[in-house]
This record gives structure tokens, sequence and C-alpha cells, in this order.
């Protein structure tokens, strides 16, 4: 049956609307398709004008709530008293009021861009900016406008927030309590929320697998010493959350160690005091500036103490963690939180309460790159970094988790070997491991579907994820509890997980939530979508242009419209909710099954008496409740029936019992669609009731997911456990460098195995040897297999022994990042600097090369200096790899007895011709440096070799 908006001649939108209504009182309620239309007033704006002309209503800001943001309003500028339309007017106010927002208004079916925000974003979004005239037309105003359709919001926030990094305020349709009075518009448009690149919370261009971190910074506040850069002992607390999770971090700490924070919560926005915003000399600048941050300023904190914070967080602080906050975490914590508020301009949420990452490996920010922890140095990429190489995860929250476990391994022995021991139980138990991971992979993204629920969204279907995951859960004790005799780490780890109130709440949900009716319910909203889709369609080709017609989606259009069912057809009723669900809806599907039976009747006793056997009791959306006949019944004469159509071979009429029993069908619907969503919104208060121990539940799934991760990569590596210990010695024997040896696998090549006995008798490794001859390797595998053993892995090794460090350093040679443009030796005397500062006994440090930079005897001196250093004063286990071969002399004169001598070295055939690399790490000094050898390879030219020889042997010298 062809739409009644179909049979319209639609040339504006404005006809749509003016015919739609015609059809309006006819029905208790206005059908989808109304609401449809009623949105789409797309490029109705212009009218709105002529409506809005007859008064001078001006838009007072005061009357719109607008949220805690604290930012003054500009002054009305004279644009607000041109004729413009309220529609733009209220725009205009919004955009004034959130100055450093792209504002987008809804209106209709669109999002709308005006005045500047049109002329600049139209290009970047790739969308039409128009110029639209208003009032007098001798001197006309002009507005720039921009817009696209609402269900593109997310695909256009990508752009905006996450590639353009701006801050986007969306201002949504509000219902106006004047609606009706003259001049005054359906709705109001306010901004109901602020989307920052670090306040994302359920947008679905979100990478699943890490975090989304917003960092607030709270320096001490004494100015004076602030003002040196160099003054590294300031103050400094730290508040980050991730909105999609809800989980919440403190720290304190100070300049120095910033960097280290900085670099393994890899923020996403920054918040900073305003009062830092006049001291742009201050050292936290020179230390955000080494990475391009994104910061926003916020106003000093309403929220000012701990207790200030309950109501943004679903349970208190807890009091341990509250007595050893500083007086700048506290300062951190209520301005992100402030902060947090404004952005959600007042939307209610709940929050973890936050936590305090303790016994943490530091691991400073150069660190994580040189090791290639999470990125490659050259590209940036996340292929071939470690932890690509090493996750075997299935869930989103176990690969987030082990996101952040890689760049914080535990210093704590009672952690890292609870990590241990379950791996080792899961790599036993093949089976059973399989089993676990096959469900986990059935559950859902709880972290994240929490917090939609949290922050008072989450529909039927994410109940239905929550449902099917406290199952998965239960199955996975189950399974735990039967195969896990005596395993003191399964036992503790399912004692963590409480499951009573879940229980409970997915039973009620699967008792509630009709799963099928969702089904199909999905289904008839993809026909929903394909309705607006079609409507979009026709604004566009009455109003826009042919670039316009390429923004609309593709495909979907083809779908039938059926949305009008849901609410008025008599056989397709498709509820969510199972008739059992409450007693009053047990009620109501009653009284309907009743009524569908007297409309049986009624149809069968209208059939009789009329003489009509092809009657039918029908409904449309044009016409209402309609009896149809066909056939020879059409020429039955009818006394008391008012025809309201006909065609060729049918004849439809109202009758007044139908009409009278179709109504109270129709009540009868709309009650149950109430009843539905209270269930539905008592079923969402429920899982707020469950959500800490959903989230707990949730953390231990992570956990469960990174130990079979673990298990598997041993597995298929032939990894091994490592021993951790509280000594100051590492004892790694036959270890790899766990991403350099897989490439050399996929080249057909093998690995060389090296051993690494650094700590207790030799406290420092003096390494030299040729190039390229896998000095840089041998470095840094050992760090890796150190920072692999403490968050908890097995480790590329025949037999390690670790003692266990605090932080791990590493320098690594100017020539391996010179593409950064980092090279020169200022930056690595930075760096090397801030090792020596900071290294314990219990750090490990790694040197490679120091000194490239300058000459050659400068070099030396500086690279004995740093090794002197280390040695005699930092006292940390030094892995220190270098060509400036008299270091090994200055060594043994100043009898610095901890200090090993190692080298590699290459092979050569008999005759001196050829030669290879063995990679294999020996005792001793190899003051070779084969650079002949190596250049010969390479091609250089001959000639060019024989001149480089003479001069080695002495046959030309420098005047
Ligand atoms: P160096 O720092 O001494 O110049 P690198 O550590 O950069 O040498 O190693 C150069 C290359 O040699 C590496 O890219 C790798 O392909 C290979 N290599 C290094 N160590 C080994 C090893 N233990 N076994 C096999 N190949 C190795
Ligand atoms: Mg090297």
């Amino acid at each position: 049956m062809p739409l009644p908006w179909r049979r319209l001649r639609v040339t504006t939108p404005h006809r749509f609307l003016t015919a739609a209504r015609q059809i309006r009182p006819l029905h208790a309620r206005p059908p989808p398709i109304l609401l449809a239309l009623q949105r789409a007033r797309l490029a109705s704006v212009g009218r709105v004008q002529n409506r809005g002309k007859k008064t001078k209503a001006s838009v007072k800001l005061d009357d719109l709530p607008q949220g805690v943001i604290p930012l003054e309003p500009l002054p009305l500028e004279n644009d607000v008293k041109k004729p413009l339309p309220q529609v733009v007017r209220q725009a205009r106010s919004n955009m004034q009021r959130f100055e450093n927002c792209v504002v987008l208004t809804r209106v209709g079916g669109f999002y709308e861009l005006y005045f500047e925000h049109a002329d600049e974003f139209a290009p970047l979004l790739n969308i039409k900016r128009a110029i639209r005239l208003f009032g007098p037309r001798d001197n006309p105003v002009e507005v720039p406008m921009a817009g696209f359709p609402f269900f593109q919001l997310d695909r256009y926030l990508k752009i905006l927030v996450q590639d353009l990094n701006r801050y986007v305020a969306i201002a949504e349709e509000f219902p106006n309590d004047k609606a009706g009075l003259p001049g005054q518009l359906m709705h109001n448009r306010r901004v109901a929320r602020i989307i920052t690149p670090g306040t994302l919370i359920d947008e679905n261009f979100m990478d699943p697998f890490t975090n989304n971190y917003v960092l607030a910074i709270h320096v001490e506040d004494s100015v004076q010493e602030s003002r040196h850069p160099g003054n590294s002992s300031i103050s400094i607390g730290l508040a980050w959350m991730d909105l999609s999770t809800g989980q919440f971090f403190t720290q304190y700490t100070d300049l120095s160690d910033l960097p280290s924070y900085l670099a393994r919560i890899g923020p996403r926005e920054i918040v900073l005091d305003e009062d830092l915003q006049t001291s742009k000399d201050h050292g936290i600048f020179s230390v955000l500036a080494e990475d391009r941050h994104l910061i926003t300023y916020s106003s000093p904190s309403e929220v000012q103490a701990v207790s200030d914070w309950a109501p943004m967080l679903e349970s208190p602080v807890s009091p341990k963690l509250e007595k050893t906050f500083t007086a700048e975490e506290i300062a951190a914590g209520s301005s992100l939180l402030q902060y947090i508020k404004a952005r959600l301009q007042g939307s209610k949420m709940k929050l973890q309460p936050p936590t305090r990452q303790l016994d943490v490996m530091g691991i400073d920010k150069n660190t994580l790159r040189a090791l290639e922890i999470k990125k490659t140095m050259r590209d940036d990429l996340f292929t071939g970094s470690l932890l690509h190489i090493i996750r075997r995860t299935v869930t989103k929250g176990g690969a987030r988790l082990l996101d952040n476990w890689l760049s914080s391994p535990s210093t704590s022995e009672d952690v890292i070997n609870s990590r241990l021991d379950l791996v080792a139980f899961m790599l036993v138990d093949e089976l059973l491991r399989e089993r676990v991971m096959i469900l986990l992979r059935r559950c859902h993204d709880s972290h994240r579907l929490l917090q939609k629920f949290a922050f008072g969204r989450g529909d039927a279907d994410d109940l239905l994820a929550l449902k099917s995951t406290v199952y998965a859960t239960q199955e996975l004790v189950a399974t735990l509890e039967q195969d896990s005799e005596g395993e003191t780490c399964i036992h503790a780890m399912i004692a963590r997980i409480n499951l009573d109130g879940p229980n409970a709440l997915a039973q009620r949900i699967k008792d509630a939530v009709d799963e099928e009716g969702l089904v199909q319910q999905h289904r008839l909203e993809d026909g929903e979508a394909g309705e607006m889709q079609a409507l979009a369609q026709a604004v566009v080709s009455s109003e826009g242009s042919i670039e316009d017609t390429n923004i609309l989606p593709k495909g979907a259009r083809k779908k039938k419209p059926t949305g009008l069912r849901e609410y008025y057809s008599d056989d397709s009723d498709v509820w969510i909710m199972k008739s059992g669900a409450s007693p009053t809806l047990t009620g109501l599907h009653g009284e309907l099954a009743a009524l569908a039976i007297e409309k049986e009747d009624l149809g069968k006793d209208l059939k009789n008496r009329l003489g009509a056997e092809s009657l039918t009791l029908r409904f449309t959306p044009g016409m209402g409740h309609i009896c149809h006949v066909k056939g020879k019944d059409m020429k039955l004469n009818l006394s008391d029936v008012r025809n309201v159509g006909s065609s060729k071979s049918t004849r439809s009429f109202h009758q007044p019992e139908w009409t009278k029993l179709g109504q109270r069908i129709d009540q009868c619907r709309i009650h149950i669609r109430a009843e539905e969503q209270r269930v539905f919104q008592s079923l969402r208060e429920e899982v707020i009731l469950n959500i800490i121990k959903l989230r707990r539940n949730a953390a231990v799934l992570d956990e469960l997911d990174i130990a079979c991760s673990f298990a598997t990569l041993a597995e298929e590596k032939k990894w091994t456990r490592p021993t951790l210990n509280k000594t100051c010695a590492h004892r790694i024997v036959g270890g790899r460098h766990p991403t350099v040896e897989g490439g050399l696998e996929e080249e057909g090549r093998s690995f060389i195995t090296n051993d690494c006995f650094v700590g207790d008798v030799q406290r420092t490794w003096l390494i030299t040897g040729p190039n390229m001859a896998g000095k840089s390797t041998f470095l840094r595998q050992n760090a890796l297999i150190t920072i692999l053993a403490q968050v908890g892995s097995y480790v590329p090794a025949e037999y390690a022994e670790i003692g266990i460090v605090d932080q791990m350093f590493s320098r690594v040679g100017s020539a391996d990042n010179l593409y950064r443009d980092q090279s020169t030796f200022m930056v690595e005397m930075l760096e090397t600097a801030s090792i020596l500062k900071q290294a314990t006994p219990r750090s490990f440090v790694i040197m490679d090369e120091i000194g490239r930079g300058t000459t050659p005897e400068d070099g030396t001196a500086v690279a004995f200096a740093c090794l002197h250093h280390l040695y005699y004063v930092n006292q940390c286990r030094t892995l220190f790899a270098t060509h400036f071969h008299d270091l090994t002399d200055m060594v043994t004169k100043e009898e610095m007895e901890g200090v090993g001598f190692y080298c590699t070295n290459v092979v050569e055939d008999e005759k001196g011709n050829g030669f290879m690399y063995d990679h294999r790490l020996k005792e001793g000094v190899n003051k070779r440096s084969h650079a002949l050898k190596v250049a010969k390879l390479a091609g250089l030219p001959d000639e060019a070799i024989a001149v480089a020889r003479k001069v080695l042997d002495g046959h030309v010298r420098s005047v």
C-alpha cells in the first residue's frame, strides 16, 4: 500500500508538513511517519523566519539552562537584532556561549552549522555550504549554512573530534513550553553535550582496544619556584579517567617524572588550570611541548574536597586512599570531575571511585619508544610493536588491560607470581583454556556497556548483551571450578567473581525482554531508517543539489517502509517485552487478545449484517479505521456508513462500531508500549544497582583473558616461566629478542640466543664489537624480557631469573633515531641526564652508543663519565654498548672491578676475504670494528676501500 506522503505531490518540505498535518486528527497519536515529516524541515529555516517575523521575540540567555560551562558569554552581536529566524539566533547565541566549540544545531532531521562555522567546516567535512538570505529584499542578511542528516552524526563527529581535534557542542531540540503561542517555535535548541577528544562515551568510532583518557594535571601553587624550567621537584597531582569505561585514577608525582606518566597514560586530552595560561614560561610547558598534546584550560574548580566527588561516583572513595591523597592530587581530581560535569551538561553519570596504580615499574617515554612497546620507532605503527607481537586476547576489555599492563609492569613479587601462576595453569590445561576462551568470546565489552547504563543510556540490546555476559561468566565459573581442584590461583580468581545480584538481573532480563521481538523490531527500524532516508532524499531533491545526494546513505533506500505497522497494523504487533514481564503487561496483553476476538466477531457480524462476504476490518494511516470491501460487495447499499475512499475494484468506509473498537485496540497498544517502557526503566535501574559487582566481574574476566593470551603465546613461541626475586641481578640463559626473532624466522634465518648475567658480580656490562653484530639487539632483548616478566608473561629465554626492576631506562644511539630529528647531542645529553639523576640500585639501564654526536675524544670522555656515574653513583644494572674501544682501557685503569667486558664479533673465512656475523656474545674486548669489511659489503668502491686501508695502516696522515 502506498504511504500517504508518497501520494502527495511533494515540492517542498513545507508542503510535506501541511499535507501531513491534514491527516493527523484521525489518530490518537501521530504515526511515526508524521513525526518524521516534522523532523524533515531541513531547509525550512528560511520559512521559520517568516513565521517568526510577526513577533519580535528575542532569545533570553538566562532562559536556557546551559549547564555549568565556565565561559563568559560574549556580548550579543548586532546580528541578533537583525531579522534572523529564531533558530538561527539560538544557534548564534550557542556559538557565543560555547566560543571554543564547533556548534552543531539539530533542526529537524539534520544537524546544521551556521555563520563562520559553516564557512570553516563545510569544506573540511566535505559538505555543501549555502547562503540564505533573511530580512528585507533590498537589504538582506546573509547567513552561511551547512548541514548533514542526523543519522550521520557519528561520521562527522569522527572527523571533527577525532581527526581535527575540535570540541563540538551539540545543540539538541527540546520541546518548547511556549509552543503554540504566537512567534514560538516547537523546539528550543540547547547544548546538551560537549564532545572533546578526551570525553567520548560510546561513539562508535572509538578504538575498542585502547583506553580513551582525559588527564587533569594540577601543579603545586608556588609560582616562584615553578618559573624555573630546571626545577624538577615541583609537586604535581594527576587525575585521569576513561569516560567510556568509568575508570578513574589519581597519582602524585613531580615535574621530572611527568613525561613518564604522560607516556604511560597516553591521554587524548589534558586539562590544565586556567591560571597557568598566563605563565607560559612555567616548567610544565617545556614538558608538555615535547609531544603534541591537546590542552584544555578550565577555570578553577568548584568542587574542592574529596567529599564533593561523591555525587559523581558509584561508591565512595576508599578511606585508605583518601588518607594518602596529596593536595595536588585532590585538586587534579576535582578539576577533572568539574570538567567532565561541564562537558556532559548535567547529564547524570556514575564513575568508578578513583584508584592509584601501585607498585608499578617506571618506564620513561624514551624507553617506551626505544623498546617499541606499543609502536614501532620508525613509523609509529602498531604492527611490529611488542604489543602487536604478543597480543592473543579475545575480548576488548582484555586487550585494553594488556595495553595498560605493558606500560606499567608490576614491581610486586606477589602480583607477578599470581599472574604467572594463572598462565602456568592455563598453559598446562589446553582444553580448559580453549573452553575458557570460547566463553570469553561470548562476553561483551562489559566496561563500555555498563558505562552506557551509568550515563542513563543503554537500550534493550545492551540489556541482552549484559545478560549473555552474565550467563557466560556463570559458565566460566562452573568450568573453572570443575577443573581446578586445589589450584589456589584459580580459586582466588573465582572468589572475586560475584554473581549473586547479576544472576537475578540476567534472569529478569531473560524473562522480560523478548529477544525475537527485538530482532523483528530491528528489521522494522531498518525500514524506518529507510523511510527517513527516502524523506531526506525527497527533501534534498527539492531543495538541495546533486552533491547533497551523495551524503545520503546508499542501499537502504530500497527497503520497504514498514515502521507504521508497529503501532497500528493488527497482525504484526511487535513487542520488545514478553507479556509476562509484569502483571500489568500480562493484563494488557490479555485485554489485547480479548479485543482481537472482539474484532474477529465484529468482522463476522458485519459480514452477515451487511451481506458483504469480502468485508475486512482495516487500518490505514491515511484514513484510520475502515471497512474494506471489493468485487460485487462494492455495489451494496449501505445507508449508515461514510465512504472514505474507493477505487475501481475496492471501496472503503467508516463504520462507527469498528472505529470505536479500533480506538480501544490502539489505546491498549499504547498502554502496552508505556508499560514496556516502565519495565525497561526498572531493568536499567537494576543494572545500576548491580554495577559495582558487574564491573568487578568484568575486571576479572579481563585478567583471565590475558592469562589465556599469555599461555597461548608461551605455547606458540616456546617461552619459559621467569622467576622473580628481590635481588639486583639478572640471570638470563639463552635469551631471544621477541620481535627480531619473529622477523628472522620469516626470512628463514634463526636467532642466536645469548645469556645475560648482569648484576651481582658484574653490575655493568661493557659491550664492544663491530657494526651489525647484534649489540643493540642484545641490549633491548634483555630489557624486553624484564618487562614481559614483570607484566606476568612467560619470556623468550631458556631460563630467566630476574631481580625485580623498579625503573627501566634506555638511551638509544642517536644514529637510531635520526629520522626524528632528535640526533643532536643536546637531546642525547638531556635524556642521559635524566637517567643519571633517577636510576636507583634497583633500576635497569641500557646505554647504546652514547656520545656519537660529537668528536671521538669528547664522545669517549662523556661516555666514560656516564659509565662511571652509573657504576659508582646509581649502582644500577647497566648494559653499555659502545664503539669507543678506549673505554675498556680506561675502565681497567680505574680498576672498576664490577664491569664485565663482552663483545660480539665476525667470523672470517680462512683467506680473510669473506666474513659473517655469528651474533654470539663472548667475554672479552673487540677492538676491531671491521668497518672496512662492512663498507665493502655495502658496496663502497674498491678504490675508496683501498684509500681507507692506507689511512688505517698509517700511510696517509692528516696535516
Ligand atoms: P649492532 O647494534 O651491533 O650494530 P644490531 O643489534 O643492530 O647490531 O643487529 C643488526 C642485525 O643483526 C639485526 O637487525 C638482526 O637482523 C641481526 N641480529 C642481531 N642479533 C642477532 C642474533 N642474536 N641472532 C641473529 N641475528 C641477529
Ligand atoms: Mg647498534
